[in-house]
């Protein structure tokens, strides 16, 4: 490194008492930085619009190790260096499944940077299936496998699954297992329930199914 400027490793362990200290030319290539030079005498690696020149020779016992001379400075706090990267996926967790805006709001109110944007989440489409109360028609401890199918169809905003905008999540009452599957329109919502009754009568054979789903257009074609 030239004289006088001041660079900032991330992620980097300083043990003040050894007198050299590793670094980590894979980590650092992981994160983007270019080695520009390399010959036997010294090595130029350049990260975030800096170089680093590692011309100190220290001789081991197999030959070398080529080494930068640098000052420790301290430890950032602020800047971007230890700034937390969160996806907006972890985020929507982490914040304990609220919606996207308050999640991304939450999480940088704690000093994260919230990038990218928000898949269907699969515990939140559950949990409003759950929520709906299955009623007398049945009493949870006895129903079996495939004879109460809960079925709710939500939109996805990001068309990152290949254009797909929907996700339509299927619970089994009976065995508390769901399934769901991304759609581009609504109305495939006729498709994907058929699709599951001939998966029940596949697995348990010929026994009576009873869906539940709200109002929606689509369900009631179902
Ligand atoms: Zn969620």
């Amino acid at each position: 490194m030239k004289k006088g400027k001041i660079i900032t490793l991330k992620e980097a362990v300083l043990v003040p008492e050894l007198t050299t200290n590793l670094f980590s030319l894979t980590q650092a290539m992981q994160s983007g930085a270019q080695v520009i030079s390399e010959g036997k005498k010294a090595l130029v690696v350049k990260m975030d619009g800096q170089e680093m020149r590692f011309d100190c020779m220290i001789k081991n016992k197999s030959g070398h190790l080529l080494a930068a001379v640098v000052k420790p400075l301290g430890t950032r706090k602020d800047g971007w260096g230890d700034e937390k990267r969160v996806h907006m996926n972890e985020a929507h967790k982490l914040s304990g499944h609220k919606c996207e805006r308050t999640s991304k709001f939450t999480l940088e109110g704690q000093g994260c940077k919230v990038i990218g944007t928000m898949d269907p989440c699969e515990a939140c489409a559950r949990a409003k299936i759950a929520q709906t109360p299955v009623g007398k028609l049945a009493e949870e401890d006895d129903m079996q496998k495939g004879q109460m199918i809960g079925m709710d169809s939500s939109g996805v905003r990001t068309k990152s699954l290949g254009g797909r905008e929907f996700q339509n999540l299927k619970l089994d009452h009976g065995t508390d297992m769901n399934w769901s599957t991304f759609m581009k329109k609504k109305s495939e919502v006729v498709e994907d329930g058929l699709n599951m009754v001939n998966h029940i009568k596949n697995e348990v054979g010929n026994i009576k199914i009873t869906f539940r789903m709200d109002n929606a257009g689509e369900n009631k074609k179902f």
